[in-house]
């Protein structure tokens, strides 16, 4: 054979890329995992009952291909946001929807704009296309930098809502001023709205240019079963369903789907215990002096200090490794440096906040 040299062959713009790095997924169950954001109680029963169902027969269903457009999970998506059902496209993960969007709305010339901080993936995707990222910082902490979207010339706006990875929510009146005058297509990442009190799906119908981004694996205990949703004007879900995989869903996350998201009265219940340990731990941080923003999601960033009282980079990965050495496992992002402080803590059951509670304290005064 020819000598063969890989770098090569790869493509130029992939030949850029260093992989997206998730949370860590331990492989053992021994650890108070609060580190990625998942649910802390299990999917409604329904969701059991539905795949033990597709499962029936000795799997025989499984020798045929799941249902390409996935019909049945759209129209129960459609349904939770009361929006017709061809406004919703269903994606392997809501990371599957953002990367089709990035695909079919940018290019070499056609950039991207977000706020800086938000979700860790887009400048991942951004640059396995050969697109260009623009990263706006907040203003004044955290307020939107409006202007400088606006004038960024970018094509699409990525915009977290709530934010990732500092919890901070916005409202109705963000969505729509930024939809009006932003000159391109708006991608709201909703992945933690189950835990505000507001969603953008409803607006999709008055503005053509909007794209409404959903998730199971925050809100609904699903993040094992890979479901995400884009709800938008039927002409934009038309180019995105031109862009993904033909059977983009498998026929168990299909079933699972349609099964969870009929089943409002057990998530309501179940988010309710989360909201309300939110908001006790929040005053756990009041409590002894801890500043972080207010959450509307269901984790907080949390910037934590010393015995001296003082804040530091050093300060939150000594405690980021003091409690990952009693198996509490939590997510810091030292490369960031408008978050290189602070902690993000995944809320969990009153017992594992219990143990992230009794074990700050106590290094706190180490
Ligand atoms: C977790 C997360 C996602 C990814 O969700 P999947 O559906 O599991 O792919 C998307 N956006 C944000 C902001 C997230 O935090």
């Amino acid at each position: 054979m020819k000598t063969f040299d890989l770098n090569d062959k790869i493509s130029a713009p992939v030949s850029k890329v260093a992989a997206y790095v998730p949370g860590e997924q331990p492989g053992t169950p021994d650890w108070v995992k609060l580190n990625t954001n998942e649910f802390p109680y299990p999917p409604s029963p329904r969701v059991r009952e539905a795949l033990m169902c597709e499962l029936s027969d000795g799997c025989a269903k499984l020798r045929l291909y799941p249902d390409p457009v996935s019909r049945r999970l759209r129209e129960a998506i459609a349904h939770h946001f009361c929006v017709p059902a061809e406004y919703v496209l269903a994606g392997n993960g809501s990371d599957d929807i953002l990367n089709l969007a990035v695909r079919a709305f940018s290019d070499g010339d056609k950039k991207i704009v977000t706020i800086d901080p938000s979700y860790s993936l887009y400048p991942v995707l951004a640059k396995i296309e050969g697109s260009q990222l623009i990263n706006i910082p907040f203003e004044n902490g955290l307020e939107i930098p409006y202007e400088k979207i606006f004038s960024s010339g970018a094509n699409i706006f990525f915009f977290t809502n709530p934010n990732a990875p500092t919890g901070a929510g916005f409202g109705r009146e963000a969505v729509e001023k930024i939809a009006e005058n932003f000159d391109g297509i708006v991608l709201v990442d909703e992945a933690y709205a189950p835990f505000s009190n507001f969603s953008a799906a409803e607006l999709v119908r008055k503005y053509p240019n909007l794209i409404v981004v959903g998730t199971t694996s925050k809100g609904w205990a699903l993040a094992g079963m890979r479901i995400g949703w884009a709800i938008a004007d039927p002409a934009l879900i038309d180019v995105l369903d031109r862009v993904r995989d033909s059977y983009n869903l498998d026929r168990l996350a299909q079933a699972a789907g349609v099964a969870a998201m009929g089943d409002d009265n057990y998530y309501r219940e179940f988010r309710g215990k989360v909201i309300a340990e939110r908001e006790e731990t929040q005053k756990f941080f009041d409590s002894i002096g801890w500043d972080y923003v207010k959450s509307s999601s269901n984790f907080i960033l949390f910037t934590p200090k010393d015995k001296s009282g003082k804040s530091s980079p050093a300060a939150a990965a000594s405690l980021f490794d003091f409690l990952r050495e009693k198996k509490i496992l939590l997510r810091y992002f030292p490369k960031e440096k408008s978050v290189s402080s602070s902690i993000r803590l995944t809320v969990g059951t009153p017992e594992q906040m219990k143990a992230f509670k009794d074990a700050a304290l106590e290094w706190s005064k180490k």
